[in-house]
């Protein structure tokens, strides 16, 4: 991509604004006042490239409100407090509470609903200008600008007198309504005047010494020297107007890929990062997130400057986790929030991750928002787990109280007190962060000042929750972050403006983006409208971002819809410049997408990071051909060569040795036998594998390796879903125990222990077997609830009707088995089968297997773990049948019978005839058999494909091959191979968490 001349740096010290700063540098009296703070450093920070000098004073750069701080008048008495924030916030919280009881607010607060606690910030931070807005509101119904409207009148003047009563009776000031004082010794250069509140022209000559001169963007001749400046008068005249440059893109994406490339290349080309700046119409979460996505693709630092809420500093978070989790009855939302290691640190990290674990497991609800009916299920569920780990259910209750302790405060002194009380017996503060511990000093210091206003009130608070209040508090209270200069600044266009940086992207610039800027510029009350001089204040904003090399953007599909560009750009006949999409880079994201999609590691881009950089690399099975080429040419200049070097491998399955070898080569073997420190693929020193994993491994290698991962494939399937299928197995299985031993005869000795289907469809009424049926349910129902927890009552209980159906289904089937001459038979029978030669263990459990003799049937219980894989030599006609019951769909032929090329798909009662047959026992018949359908699927024994035992050979074999590849593929360490297919890819489960469709789903 070519940086068009349009785009590259401008020179801060040939704008109008510099031309001021330089012709007033050697005059010391003279201060330079901009909007904001922000502003008035990075014109500080610049003025020392332009000016040539090696320092400035930076006490003559300041902002707005730093001004207004050193022009007002001492207070009328020492004894007086001054109004700040908390003080203000508790005389809202009062309001509040005095108008649930006693409504007096007709517009403002709904008198027939509860007034919402959110309502107390946006009354605090209109306390300082309640008279003026009062004042204000008055007379723009009085010229008519604003329709009559006596209620909203009679709010405001209620809520101007209400606040005067609380400032007089508690002895407290309200620094804004200070008269100013003017300093004889110094003069002021305003630039933009507009975008400062409170600003009058007549300021100047209203206050005695005062001597102030303004500067205006964008307007020839616009400099006006107010008061006493004479050698001011002599500056030039503004900037001369200027056409702005707008970019339309059709997506906030492209928009954002478009700016970013841009970015990109010109800190390549040398440029530092702080030159750069980015405005946003503000910074609210959802466009963040994708400002954030989208720079991390291109690997941009970038720096948000609206300064951070201390709600969401560590502590501040933490603090929103307890109000939650206590909302929610301890959900296990509420939980992971709580315990998330980003925000503290937990003394004791084991019983947190246990209450998790145990949440999960027993189905403690994600979300709740009935917290009593969680905690009874917690009460439950921890009486269950109460044998295992004693100090479980009393660090709960700990951990209960102290959050009970921390929202249940009465005063902020008792809230203080719960704080250090909850920080001492369940964080491990040695182990914070230093911001962190900053952050926690910062919220400490705002409950102080809120406890010392609760002392001067006197306990005048009422009914205030001292929780909510300090959160309110932590939720607008600002703290900025440590600063990294080797960033891009992000900017909210109220902070954005007068921004010195050499090349500024003013993002989104659509019709509705100045609006939340001019609202907090002019500090116009919600109620009113938005100022009549609305057009101008917005004129004057952008052209204030305009000042150095400004790039406008647009684009039609933003986060929230269709929308179009600001008239702003029509008002300053602005050059527009339609950016098609063919002329935006690929994002190394959407570049990483092709490369999997055509599986040609050479195509990856160099700019990814290099973590991501080696995981994808080592997931191309072309890897040594196609990126390291040959010996010869690998000491070429590969520019992903010393990315690879510097990137860390997963550190699991690679030995140290190589990975920290200087010298660049092949990628070191991943090592097989660490694969047995995952627990799922462990069998006593064989690499585990079952029906299931034995063909996600022949499939896709990188499935099967996440089927490992403890709990991945389990989170995803729901659990009322996982309980309903195991309470069912309860069901069969004590159905067919309860009932084969009623209707046995006496067994003699030597007959076989194990169970004889039941004739239930034949023998017993319809009702009886219902009853049993109930009875069942009742059983398995509750050892479902203690064994996956009693959230999931409701469901099952739900399913009753469906799964007494099936189960009916079942027992027929059964009855015609015996009809049939199956006699004993084995539910949910474990196999194994050994296979050392492979380093494999195979493993499972076979849902049905019927014997046609009690002998053999004795035999099978005695011998099934053996792993001996001569067959005895069965009596002609003895052997089993192996039924596998599916819930709903039955695998189809083609996929457990061989295709051309001799494969199989479906490994499952193959693999358990091969286990059964390994310890001696012939295989005569298998079936799958549909629940819902309620027929059988021959896999082999009947019908007409394979009709006996020997004409299943062909599939016999197919398992071998199978077995035999997949123990080759895990010894040469080729186990995290990715191979997407659409066989393999549509029903993973584990999609979410596979690179390859991340990466196609986030581009
Ligand atoms: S989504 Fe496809 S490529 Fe990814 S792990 Fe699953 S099967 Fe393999």
């Amino acid at each position: 991509m070519k940086i068009l001349k349009e785009h590259a740096p401008g020179e801060t010290g040939t704008s109008p604004v510099a031309a001021k700063i330089t012709a007033g540098l050697d005059d010391p009296g003279l201060v330079f006042v901009f909007p904001t703070q922000i502003s008035a450093d990075s014109w500080a920070k610049a003025s020392l490239d332009f000016s040539g000098r090696s320092c400035v004073d930076l006490d003559r750069f300041l902002g707005w409100d730093s001004l207004l701080r050193t022009l007002r008048a001492n207070p009328p008495s020492p004894e007086l407090r001054e109004a700040d924030v908390q003080s203000r916030l508790l005389w809202a919280y009062c309001l509040i509470e005095e108008e649930k009881k006693n409504p007096s607010l007709g517009r403002l607060i709904n008198p027939s609903q509860t007034p919402p606690s959110g309502l107390a910030w946006g009354l605090a931070s209109a306390a300082p200008s309640l008279f003026e807005a009062a004042a204000s509101i008055r007379a723009k119904v009085n010229d008519g600008s604003l329709p009559e409207d006596q209620e909203l009148i009679q709010d405001y003047e209620f809520l101007a007198a209400n606040y005067d009563a609380f400032l007089r009776n508690h002895g407290i000031y309200e620094p804004a309504r200070l008269p100013w004082r003017g300093d004889p010794e110094k003069r002021y250069l305003l630039f933009c005047p507009s975008l400062m509140p409170g600003f009058r022209p007549e300021l100047g000559s209203s206050v005695p010494g005062l001597s102030i001169e303004t500067w205006e963007p964008g307007t020839p001749g616009s400099a006006a020297a107010i008061g006493i400046s004479p050698s001011l008068a002599s500056f030039g005249d503004g900037p001369s107007v200027r056409k702005p440059l707008l970019l339309s893109f059709s997506s906030l994406r492209d928009e954002l890929d478009y700016v970013f490339g841009v970015c990109r290349r010109l800190l390549d080309q040398g440029l530092p990062p702080s030159e750069l700046a980015l405005s946003l119409p503000s910074l609210g979460a959802d466009l963040t997130a994708h400002v954030s996505r989208a720079a991390r693709s291109w690997g941009l630092p970038l720096q948000y400057r609206g300064g951070r809420a201390l709600s969401d500093s560590p502590i501040g978070r933490l603090l929103e986790a307890v109000a939650r989790a206590l909302g929610e009855g301890f959900s296990l939302r509420g939980l992971k929030n709580l315990f998330d290691p980003g925000l503290a640190a937990w003394k004791e990290r084991e019983h947190c991750l246990s209450l998790i674990g145990i949440a999960k497991r027993y189905n403690i609800p994600e979300f709740s928002a009935d917290p009593d009916y969680t905690m009874s299920l917690w009460s439950k569920t921890l009486g269950l787990e109460s044998g295992q780990a004693e100090s479980l259910p009393s660090f709960f209750q700990r951990l209960r109280k102290s959050c009970a302790a921390l929202s249940g405060s009465r005063s902020f002194a008792a809230l203080e007190i719960a704080l250090h009380a909850f920080i001492d017996d369940l964080l491990d503060e040695k182990r914070f962060q230093v911001y962190g511990t900053l952050t926690l000093e910062r919220i400490f210091e705002e409950l102080s000042a809120l406890k010392s206003w609760e002392i001067r009130l006197a306990g005048k608070t009422g009914a205030l929750k001292p929780f909510e209040v300090l959160r309110a508090m932590l939720a607008h209270r600002l703290y900025s972050p440590a600063d990294s200069a080797q960033a891009i600044s992000v900017y909210p266009y109220h902070l954005g403006l007068m921004s010195a940086a050499r090349l500024h992207f003013v993002l989104e610039a659509s019709v509705e983006s100045s609006s939340a800027a001019v609202r907090l510029l002019s500090r116009v009350p919600q109620e009113i409208s938005p100022p009549k001089d609305e057009a101008t204040l917005t004129d004057v904003l952008f052209d204030s971002m305009d000042l150095v090399k400004t790039v406008f953007c647009h684009a039609e599909q933003s986060l929230d819809g269709y929308s179009i560009a600001h008239p702003y750009f029509f008002r300053r006949s602005a050059r527009r410049m339609a950016i098609e999409t063919i002329s935006i880079p690929d994002s190394p994201e959407a570049v990483e997408t092709n490369a999997w999609e055509e599986l040609r590691a050479p195509a990856l881009p160099a700019k990814l990071p290099s973590l991501s950089l080696e995981a994808v690399q080592g997931s191309f099975k072309d890897l040594k051909r196609g990126l390291l080429g040959s010996p010869e040419s690998r000491g070429a200049q590969d520019p992903r060569e010393n990315q690879r070097r510097g990137g860390l491998p997963p550190p699991l399955f690679f030995d140290a040795e190589s990975r920290l070898s200087p010298v660049p080569g092949p990628r070191p073997a991943l090592r097989a036998d660490r694969l047995l420190r995952i627990k799922a693929f462990d069998a006593a020193g064989l690499v585990k594998l079952n029906p299931r994993t034995l063909g996600y491994l022949a499939l896709c290698p990188f499935r099967w390796f996440l089927s490992g991962i403890p709990g991945l494939e389990a989170e995803i399937a729901d659990p009322a879903i996982l309980a309903e299928g195991s309470l069912m197995h309860d069901m069969i299985r004590f159905l067919l125990e309860a009932d084969g031993s009623e209707l046995l005869p006496a067994s003699g000795p030597g007959d076989s222990p194990s169970y004889e289907p039941p004739s239930l469809s034949s023998d017993r009424s319809r009702s009886s077997r219902e009853e049993k049926i109930k009875n069942a349910f009742r059983n398995a129902l509750q050892k479902t609830l203690s064994r996956s927890g009693y959230s999931l009552r409701l469901a099952l209980e739900s399913a009753y009707p469906k799964i007494q159906d099936r189960i009916g289904r079942i027992l027929d089937y059964e009855g015609s088995l015996r009809e049939e001459g199956w006699l004993r038979s084995d539910f949910e029978r474990v196999l194994s089968m050994e296979l050392p030669d492979l380093g494999l263990a195979l493993e499972g459990r076979a849902d049905r297997v019927v014997f046609r003799t009690a002998r053999i049937a004795l035999d099978a219980d005695s011998s099934m773990q053996a792993s001996d894989a001569s067959s005895p030599g069965s009596p002609p006609g003895e052997g089993c049948l192996l039924i596998d019951y599916k819930r709903k769909r039955c695998p189809a032929k083609k996929e457990f019978l061989t295709d051309e090329s001799g494969r199989i798909q479906d490994f499952q009662i193959n693999a358990y005839a091969a286990m059964l047959e390994s310890a001696g026992f012939p295989v005569l018949q298998a079936f799958y058999w549909s629940i819902e359908d309620n027929k059988p699927v021959a896999v082999f024994g009947s019908g007409k494909q394979r009709p006996d035992r020997a004409s299943f050979e062909p599939e016999r074999g197919a398992l071998g091959k199978a077995l035999i590849e997949a123990s080759e593929r895990i010894r040469e360490g080729r186990f995290l191979e990715i191979k997407p297919s659409k066989q393999a890819c549509s029903n993973c489960p584990v999609r979410a968490v596979c690179r390859i469709h991340f990466s196609a789903e986030r581009s």
